[in-house]
C-alpha cells in the first residue's frame, strides 16, 4: 500500500540529476497547493509546474499495468484504478489553480523527461 507514496523510487532520482544536469533548480516532495494533501516529487513554485514520477504498475501505465493486472486477479485493478482517478483529481485541481501537473512514467527516459520539463518551466516563466 505504501508503495504509492514511495519517497526518492530510481525512477525519480534519475529525472531529478537529469533536471539538475540541466541547471535546473527544484524543490523536491512538496505540495504545490497548500489546501490539497499531496505531494509533488519536483516542484517549480514560480512557473507553477508540478513534476509526478508515476510507476507503471500502481499508476496504470498502458504499456505495462495492464500485464501485471492478470496475474493479480481483481485486486489490483481496482486499486490501481483508484490511484488514476486520484491522479487525475490531482491534475484537474492543480489546473484549477492555474498549475500544470507534468506526469512521467518510469519506463520513460529520464533526459527526455526532463527536457520537457525544462521547456515548459522556461515557457510557463516567461508567460506568468
Ligand atoms: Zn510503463
Amino acid at each position: 500500500m505504501r508503495n504509492v507514496a514511495r519517497k526518492d523510487t530510481a525512477p525519480e532520482l534519475a529525472v531529478r540529476r537529469s533536471l539538475h544536469k540541466l541547471g535546473m533548480r527544484y524543490f523536491v516532495h512538496r505540495r504545490p497547493l497548500p489546501g490539497l494533501r499531496r505531494q509533488a516529487d519536483v516542484v517549480f513554485p514560480k512557473a507553477k509546474v508540478a513534476v509526478f514520477v508515476d510507476g507503471c504498475f500502481w499508476h496504470g501505465c498502458p504499456e505495462h499495468a495492464g500485464k501485471l493486472e492478470k496475474t493479480n486477479g481483481w485486486y489490483w485493478p481496482a486499486k490501481i484504478q483508484a490511484n488514476r482517478d486520484r491522479d487525475a483529481d490531482t491534475n484537474f485541481r492543480l489546473d484549477e489553480s492555474g498549475w500544470v501537473a507534468v506526469r512521467i512514467w518510469e519506463h520513460e527516459s529520464p533526459d527526455e523527461a526532463a527536457l520537457r520539463v525544462a521547456e515548459l518551466v522556461r515557457v510557463r516563466r516567461l508567460t506568468t
